[in-house]
């Protein structure tokens, strides 16, 4: 089974619901983890279940950075909001870098998303 993290920043929240609820047929057949407010929210919002790990700003980045490095990640969807400073932007660098090392898709804007989500649920089948 596919398994993916999902994050986004706070300004990007609702679009990330939004694409959540959008694919929610995909999502719902995936193993989810997410950054601990975006997974509250998807659960809440829409119904998904997601394993929840610490806030981004206390961690949450870098739990789901060591999921890469164990390999046990297939992709990560992350809504990134360049334009507000993160208090954790090297934990956001750090798990940039460690996908690229471990070659995981990180999508990081909506438009990658919907290409990566296509392709993990086509991979999924
Ligand atoms: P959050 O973390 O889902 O706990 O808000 C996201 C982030 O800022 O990296």
């Amino acid at each position: 089974m596919v398994r993916i993290a999902l994050i986004a920043h706070d300004e990007k929240k609702p679009m990330l619901i939004e694409f959540a609820k959008k694919h929610r047929l995909y999502l719902e057949k995936m193993e989810l983890i997410a950054t601990g407010t975006t997974g509250k929210l998807l659960i809440e919002e829409v119904g998904l279940n997601v394993e929840r790990m610490a806030s981004g700003p206390l961690g949450g980045d870098q739990m789901i950075g060591a999921e890469v490095a164990k390999d046990n990640l297939d992709g990560i969807i992350f809504m990134r909001d360049p334009l507000t400073a993160q208090p954790h932007e090297p934990d956001v660098s750090a798990l940039m870098r460690v996908c690229d090392v471990h070659e995981v898709p990180l999508a990081t804007n909506i438009a990658t998303a919907e290409i990566i989500i296509h392709t993990l649920a086509e991979s999924n089948n």
